[in-house]
């Protein structure tokens, strides 16, 4: 019975679902377009990211999980039925499923994250820590004694963990990631040519000729948006250089934050993570430069995952081998503070 285990990265950018047997079948993104008169539902996923910044007033398009957590814990739970009904079809059987959380997740959250995937129709459900599936996913040993870091740079949230013998031994999540770099971009945009863009153009900015850390290459992009002052369309053209300028101020939070977690690391374990490097994973990893922008503030190597928008998904599939572990709670992940 194939699609009876699932593997579910509810990703506050992107929801990817593992099928036992199968691999990865859904890679859609975690929006829904809302109509605000009748509160209803007019579409999910890649069909009402479409829409975004392109609806009437009365639709909006907006993510439920954006920082995270479910910000919006009813939408959450219909998006999720919706993808979890687009991967078992009409099957009867309910499907057991393991859902990633993100790290710094509280109690209140991850139990809405449970209670989301039972109502969607779960027959059982579990949580990973997203850390740990992420290091699965990356091929990272995770029940060994020889420790590992993990930073999984997500669209909302970037999440840092060390792992040891199957445990999260030091984490932390920031809400720095995707999104805060694209919102960096627009304001900076909106301050220097008092040109508005939309969203989805400041993430297509990034993405085409973002860095890290000084351009190696530098390319140049016209960008349309509409002009603050006289209200018209206006095109500019933008530069690698510039883009990286405007970048840092939020990278140096992530750096930050990865520092604070080595700190807290026992030096055993800090001397396994010199040796072997900082795994890199999540669809921010992919910013050009930012591993060597990391290793270089860190001192450390870093490498970033192959495929490293799919780890987390993937490791969850891997999970499913292990059911019966989690079921009897041989297998769980805690989070230490
Ligand atoms: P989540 O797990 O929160 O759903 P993902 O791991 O799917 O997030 O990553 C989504 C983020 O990755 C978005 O902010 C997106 O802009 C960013 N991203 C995707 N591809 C690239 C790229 N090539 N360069 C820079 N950022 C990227
Ligand atoms: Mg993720």
């Amino acid at each position: 019975m194939w699609n009876k285990r699932l593997g579910i990265d509810l990703g506050t950018a992107t929801t990817l679902i593992y099928v036992y047997g199968k691999g990865i079948v859904l890679n859609e993104p975690s929006v829904v377009a809302i109509s605000k008169n009748t509160n209803e539902i007019l579409a999910i996923g890649r069909e009402a990211w479409e829409m975004i910044g392109k609806t009437p007033e009365y639709i909006v398009a907006h993510r439920p999980l954006r920082e995270g957590v479910i910000s919006d814990y009813e939408v959450t739970r219909r998006m999720l039925t919706y993808f979890i009904q687009q991967v078992c079809g009409k099957s009867l059987f309910k499907p057991n499923v393991v859902v990633c959380t993100p790290s710094g997740g509280t109690g209140v959250e991850k139990r809405a994250v449970l209670d989301a995937a039972y109502r969607a129709g779960a027959r059982r459900a579990y949580l990973i820590e997203e850390p740990m599936a992420a290091a699965l996913g990356a091929g990272i040993d995770i029940t060994g004694s020889s420790g590992s870091m993990v930073i999984d740079i997500g669209g909302g949230t970037t999440d840092i963990a060390v792992l040891s013998l199957g445990g999260v031994v030091a984490s932390q999540s920031v809400r720095v990631a995707g999104d805060q770099l694209d919102e960096a971009i627009t304001k900076h945009l909106r301050k220097k040519f008092n040109l508005l863009i939309g969203e989805k153009t400041a993430e297509v900015i990034k993405i085409e000729i973002g860095w890290a850390v000084p351009p190696k290459e530098e390319k140049t992009l016209k960008v349309k948006g509409r002009d603050l002052v006289s209200g018209l369309p206006k095109e500019i053209s933008l530069t690698s250089s510039e883009i990286y300028k405007c970048l840092s101020e939020q990278l140096s939070s992530i750096i930050e934050a990865a520092r604070s977690v080595l700190e807290k690391t026992p030096p055993e374990i800090a001397a396994d993570i010199g040796e072997k490097g900082i795994c890199l994973t999540g669809g921010g990893s992919l910013l050009r430069g930012i591993d060597e922008m990391l290793s270089k503030a860190l001192g450390t190597p870093v490498y970033v995952a192959e495929d490293p928008i799919s780890c987390v998904a993937l490791g969850a599939g891997k999970v499913l081998d292990y059911l019966k572990l989690l079921r009897d709670g041989l297998l769980y992940t805690k989070r230490e503070k």
